[in-house]
């Protein structure tokens, strides 16, 4: 292992790149802002047992994905693989749902998964992801898918298209399991060992398998559309009247289970046309179950993850979200010696009212520094010679428009309003 590469499915992200990812997040905060979402921060890792027990420990991602580890007082630790179920832990722990419903709160971070890394797919990636908690309201379903879709928008994504499902509650799904239990047992020795295994305890999982034969046994099971309580089906079906009405696109999958034991109605994924095998840019679903069993009040409540990285991916491919890169407000050229001191306080003055000033820190020309600060593209340029030194004056060059003033360097008042005034 070479010590100058990173883990595998890890990235870094450069300057170049942070650009980009940063006006994401603002517009992420946007959109957060305008449905009335307010942000939460859990910690990186949390007990094990959270995860087993709300994602469900029959799920790839308990089963196989987690980085678990034991910490020097031997408990049980993992580094979270997604943010709903710390969510809903911290929801519980700080008592959020004492006052009005719904509460509605937004994540944004990494998270760890060992899978087997390829385009799209990460070991550490992010999530954005938006909860609503306290409704059972399918206005809220569809508001949860509404906002990431504002999002993508407003990134100017195209190419992307809703799927949606519904998976019932835990009443109507007790036939539904029979009717799958029945389905799988002749194809048994045809299924994965993961498969085999799940078959009992949950056959609802069979459903999520990636492997290529088991897929090929999925293709004829039963759907659970078919099997929905006349609440569920109600419910599913206020879900669709929403998004019509919000004029919002979906296309139904009978198919979409979702990898997590957590989702009960309705659960969505969108994907992109932008990208290959790892084309889903999100995806959620209603949770109704979830808070209690993890020790709250029975909660209804829904939510939606997006995969950041997918997401910045398919906007590259679309050539959108293009951060403009922009200069230092100023360079300051120097002849070294009582010039660079001058510099070096003009700096210092400049930096402290938030201006970005850059200057030379090896004694390089003069031409040398003008060179710099082009490539820099700077937006203005101030040399400070002897004659600037002894007069305490100097001039200041707007690189864009070629104009010039005279500035004092005693008191750089003048300078700041000239330089900050086309920094805004
Ligand atoms: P999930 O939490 O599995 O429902 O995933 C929600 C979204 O997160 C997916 O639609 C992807 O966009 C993204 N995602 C999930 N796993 C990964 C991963 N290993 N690497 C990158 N993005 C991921």
């Amino acid at each position: 292992m070479a010590l100058t590469s990173r883990p595998r499915g890890t990235n870094d992200i450069i300057p170049g790149d942070i650009e980009l990812w940063l006006e994401l997040e603002e517009k992420i905060r946007q959109v957060c802002h305008a449905f009335g979402y307010k942000e939460l921060r859990t910690p990186l890792f949390e007990h094990t047992e959270l995860f087993q027990r709300g994602i469900g420990d029959a799920t790839d991602i308990v089963e196989k994905e987690m980085y678990t580890f034991e910490d020097r007082g031997h408990r049980s630790i993992t580094l979270r693989p997604e943010g709903t179920a710390p969510l809903v832990r911290a929801y519980i722990e700080n008592n959020l749902g004492s006052g009005s419903l719904p509460v509605k709160l937004f994540y944004y971070g990494p998270m760890f998964r060992y899978e087997r890394p390829q385009a799209g797919r990460y070991r550490q990636f992010t999530q954005f992801g938006c909860e609503a908690l306290g409704s059972a309201d399918p206005l809220l379903d569809v508001e949860t898918i509404a906002l990431p879709l504002a999002l993508y928008e407003s990134c100017g994504l195209t190419g992307f298209e809703v799927e949606l499902n519904s998976i019932g509650c835990p009443s109507c799904r007790g036939a539904y399991r029979e009717k799958l239990i029945e389905f799988f047992a002749p194809h048994t020795d045809h299924l994965c060992k993961s498969c085999q295994g799940r078959l009992e305890r949950n056959p609802m999982r069979l459903l999520d398998c990636k492997v290529e034969s088991c897929q090929a046994i999925m293709e004829d099971a039963p759907v659970i559309t078919e099997y929905l309580c006349t609440d569920c089906a109600h419910h599913f079906s206020g879900v669709r009247s929403y998004l019509d009405e919000f004029g919002i696109p979906y296309k139904l999958n009978p198919r979409l289970v979702r990898g997590f034991d957590y989702y009960t109605r309705t659960v969505f994924e969108v994907v992109s046309s932008e990208l290959g095998s790892q084309n889903a840019i999100g995806a959620g679903g209603r949770y109704d179950g979830l808070v209690e069993e993890v020790g709250g009040k029975p909660t209804p409540a829904v939510g939606y993850a997006v995969g950041v990285e997918r997401l910045l991916l398919a906007l590259k491919s679309q050539g959108k979200l293009q951060a403009d890169m922009p200069g230092p407000n100023l360079y300051l050229a120097h002849f070294g010696g009582a010039t660079k001191m001058k510099a070096a306080y003009v700096a210092q003055t400049l930096r402290k009212q938030g201006l970005w000033v850059e200057l030379d820190y090896a004694d390089r020309s003069v031409k040398a520094q003008m060179k710099a600060a082009n490539k820099l593209n700077s937006r203005f340029v101030l040399v400070i010679g002897e004659d600037e030194l002894a007069n305490n004056r100097a001039v200041v060059r707007d690189m864009q428009s070629g104009q010039e003033a005279s500035v004092s360097l005693d008191d750089v008042g003048e300078l700041t309003k000239i330089v900050g005034e086309c920094a805004k």
